[in-house]
């Protein structure tokens, strides 16, 4: 992370994470091993107590008057070893609690109340417990009842636990010391991976940097890996091919609008300069000044639509929906735009039913329709057709506005409804549009929740295709037979 706060980097975040994980793992697993020792050995200390005891019993008589004996044959060495052995650590009390034998050893852990000795008899079950002596000397004792004589005695049994829990503490001593080790190693290396992991990020962060808006053609390479990062990657080179569209347009819409606005001001400035040097009477004056007047009307249209787009896309633009004869409204542009067609030479031809009732802004769908049929006269050749044709499809109204113009190249389709997006080279048209036009039909269509299309073969025509969603009853807008109005498969020519 050049120039960056190290305790911030996602490397550092990543160590540390995968270092507390790694400690907190190793120390339960410590404490867990830990038990199982002392489980373990405990079980196995209780173990040899049992084996004594029941050694023990075979050896023991107490009389009925309470005297305790040892039976063995002295003579048999062993057998004096083992009992030996057996009475290191015990002690014999009645069941009132009272002491009746008990080894020097035991004496020093410390004996049991009587209450405790009464409980043990009246439960009848075996205890194992822990106790120290004054040396510090850890003893487990098992304490139990045992019947002799028809009477109940208590008899407890010792062992040295010392160097069991010895072996426990070693255990533990060492796994605790070498763990901080451990884990200071887990940590470096943990630094180390997660260097390693970061690499490729911090790789494709410096490459990323080399982005500007002045070369957005770089890509950053692809890793070729096909991981996650080649897929963000891809992912992040797609973004930067879009931006470089957009940056593309803009500059490119800059430079058009520039163009487009400057070149009518300079000529109405050339043209009020001439007329104020060299004009004699007023009516020359008034002529010069009305050219002028046409020339602000078509730059002031040109200022409208981009200020339409402009709210429309930033959602100002309220829509006025109302019932509308969308049939109506394609012959009124129809008879609007038959002198253009004319002019060009073009057949207009419209294809209507009587009614064709939607929901719509009437202002919008009229200016849709407007860029739509101009469109189609302006990119056809003299002497070719536009044909505007409405009709109902289930719950949905249509509208297709076909040509036999120069048409579109296929790679150019899905662009078209681009803002400030002009096929290039287009030769039909003589006049620049500032391919503003189908973004704002595209938008009023989305707005109508309607849909478009345009399919096109250069060189035959292009037909677009637009379709209403329509709530109101079909009847409305069917054409009625026998009608005096055009009805649907009828060609209906204006003009030419
Ligand atoms: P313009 O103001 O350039 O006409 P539009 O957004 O209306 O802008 O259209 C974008 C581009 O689509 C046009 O520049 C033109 O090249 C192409 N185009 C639109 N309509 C047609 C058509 N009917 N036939 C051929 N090309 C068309």
């Amino acid at each position: 992370m050049p120039g960056g706060n190290i305790l911030r980097s996602l490397r550092f975040r990543l160590a540390v994470s995968y270092t507390i994980f790694f400690a907190i793992l190793l120390t339960g697993f410590g404490f867990v091993l830990r038990g199982m020792l002392s489980e373990v050995i405990e079980s196995t200390v209780e173990g040899l107590l049992d084996e004594e005891w029941a050694a023990c019993k075979g050896f023991l008589r107490i009389t009925s008057e309470g005297n305790v004996q040892w039976n063995y044959d002295p003579a048999d060495k062993e057998e004096a070893a083992i009992v030996e052995r057996l009475r290191l650590i015990y002690m014999i009390a009645d069941d009132r609690g009272e002491v009746r034998e008990s080894s020097e050893l035991y004496r020093e852990i410390g004996f049991q109340s009587p209450a405790e000795i009464v409980e043990v008899l009246n439960t009848g079950r075996t205890r194992y417990t822990y106790h120290k002596n004054q040396r510090n000397q850890v003893f487990m004792v098992r304490q139990s009842p045992l019947s002799e004589s028809n009477n109940r005695y208590f008899l407890a049994l010792g062992r040295n636990y010392t160097p069991s829990q010895r072996v426990i503490d070693q255990f533990s001593n060492s796994y605790f010391f070498a763990l901080p080790l451990i884990i200071l190693t887990a940590a470096g290396l943990g630094w180390l991976l997660a260097r390693r992991a970061m690499q490729p990020v911090t790789e494709v962060a410096s490459e990323v940097a080399k982005l500007t808006g002045s070369n957005l053609s770089l890509r950053v390479p692809l890793r070729g890996s096909g991981d996650e990062l080649d897929h963000m990657i891809g992912n992040f080179n797609s973004m930067v091919s879009r931006l470089e569209q957009s940056f593309q347009q803009i500059r490119q819409f800059s430079t058009d609008v520039s163009h487009e606005l400057r070149t009518p001001v300079t000529v109405v400035r050339g043209q009020l300069e001439v007329a104020l040097m060299t004009a004699k009477s007023e009516e020359e004056l008034r002529e010069v000044i009305e050219g002028a007047l046409v020339d602000i009307d078509r730059l002031s249209q040109l200022i409208r639509a981009l200020l339409n787009l402009a709210k429309a896309e930033a959602g100002q633009l309220t829509l006025q929906m109302k019932p509308l004869d969308l049939a109506a409204l394609v012959r009124e542009v129809g008879a609007e735009l038959e002198i253009a067609a004319q002019d060009r030479g073009v057949d207009l031809r419209l294809v209507l039913p009587r009614t064709a009732w939607m929901e719509g802004d009437r202002i919008q769908i009229e200016r849709l329709l407007y860029n739509l049929i101009d469109n189609g006269i302006k990119y056809t050749r003299a002497k070719g057709f536009v044909e505007v044709c409405v009709f109902p499809s289930p719950s949905r109204l249509v509208l297709e506005v076909r040509d036999n113009g120069e048409g579109i190249a296929p790679e150019h389709l899905p662009h078209l409804f681009d803002r400030f997006y002009r096929v290039p080279g287009s030769k039909t048209s003589g006049e620049k549009g500032l391919g503003l036009g189908l973004s704002f039909v595209a938008w009023i269509v989305k707005s109508h929740r309607g849909e478009i299309e345009a399919q096109s073969t250069v060189g035959e025509g292009t037909t677009f295709r637009v379709t209403f969603p329509v709530e109101v009853q079909p009847e409305r807008s069917r054409p009625e037979d026998g009608d005096q109005g055009e009805t649907a498969g009828r060609h209906s020519h204006i003009g030419s």
